[in-house]
């Protein structure tokens, strides 16, 4: 008997789309047999396939938030050089895709005369910085993670541009302390310093027991006032983390007066040689500084500077300070070392987050 005719099904218009589809035509005529690559010069590099077909990928840095004129220009400079393929990368660089190799110049020359962006990223340069959305998106910013990482960039340009560390440098920021950052050879990460101040007229908009859950350390607890239920933090147990302030607006920790940023080095998520590694703190107290943060932009190039001078081929930062010891880090960058850096917290629980790969 023949099988009944099943509906016809509308167009599938959820989830993420088939990005076989989107391939550059040498990509997806290579698909699964690339057998080596090579960087040209800085920001270029050179896939190779079985039969020898060779794609060029020139990474330019993007400043991620991009207006609708400047991703016409993009795809019109695409649609010039890269049979229209381009393609984004997790830390905000657009690659573009060819296969001449003689359009390699005019197609940087284009990029960094119409769209102004550097031409770089690759080996051992400054990646361009992986930050939060700040107060474009987020719902939690405590800072402005875009114009720190544009101050930074500014002041970084030539580092992007040219591959003169021991090895690639990866630099996050983050507008809030739970950190979309994510872990990073240097992250900026913005710092409370008190526990979230509690308003109670209007926390009853809010899903109670989910702020009570998302505490890290258990710090929240329900409470009535006025017969009305509301919450309170055990204060001497809360690490300032913010994480209840994304789940509850009411739990308000942000505080333009005390907030400052902080500088944790030594994160690195890859597997390669000593394997993923947790960030540690460096220097705190920095003052959250617009328009330009120049003390966030001075502490990282101290960083930069004495991992340069310092560094053997191919460590990464964590890997520099585990040889020469944090004694010598603090001496070469010129840090305090205070009690601050020393983790005594005795209220964590055991299923605390401790992986380098969670977070990514
Ligand atoms: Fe808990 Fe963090 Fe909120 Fe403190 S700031 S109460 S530790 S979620």
């Amino acid at each position: 008997m023949a099988a009944p005719e099943l509906p016809k099904m509308g167009p599938r218009d959820v989830g993420a789309p088939d990005h076989k589809k989107m391939l550059h035509p040498a990509m997806a005529r290579n698909y699964g047999r690339w057998i080596d690559h090579s960087v040209i010069k800085p920001g270029v590099l050179e896939h190779i396939a079985e039969g020898g077909e060779s794609i060029y990928t020139v990474r330019a840095g993007s400043p991620r938030t991009l207006s609708v004129d400047k991703v016409r220009q993009m795809c019109e400079i695409a649609d010039r050089y890269c049979e229209g393929h381009l393609r984004f990368t997790t830390r905000n660089n657009v690659e573009f895709l060819l296969t001449n190799e003689a359009d390699i110049d005019p197609l940087i020359a284009a990029v960094e005369s119409q769209l102004g962006f550097p031409v770089g990223g690759t080996g051992n340069a400054i990646g361009n910085i992986l930050h939060t959305q700040g107060w474009l998106h987020c719902n939690l910013p405590n800072t402005d993670a875009s114009g720190t990482v544009k101050a930074l960039m500014d002041a970084l340009f030539d580092e992007f541009k040219h591959e003169t560390f021991p090895q690639r440098v990866k630099l996050s920021t983050s507008c809030c302390q739970i950190n979309c950052g994510a872990h990073n050879d240097i992250a900026v990460i913005l710092q409370h310093h008190h526990p979230p101040k509690i308003h109670h007229e209007t926390i009853q908009t809010c899903e109670l027991p989910k702020v009570v859950a998302i505490c890290p350390v258990a710090a929240i607890r329900p409470d009535k006032i006025d017969s009305k239920d509301t919450l309170e933090v055990v204060e001497e147990k809360c690490m300032y983390c913010g994480a209840c302030h994304g789940q509850c607006p009411s739990m308000e920790i942000r505080d333009p007066d005390t907030d400052t940023l902080a500088i944790w080095v030594g994160g690195k998520s890859s597997s390669t040689r000593g394997g993923p590694s947790l960030m540690k703190l460096a220097t705190f107290g920095l003052p959250n500084n617009p328009p330009r943060w120049p003390e966030v932009t001075g502490a990282v190039r101290s960083i930069l500077d004495a991992y340069r001078q310092g560094a053997r081929p191919y460590e990464r930062v964590g890997e520099w300070i585990d040889r020469i010891g944090w004694k010598n880090f603090f001496r070469l960058t010129g840090f305090t070392f205070t009690k601050y850096h020393i983790d005594n917290y005795r209220f964590a629980r055991t299923t605390f987050n401790s992986s380098a790969q969670a977070r990514r």
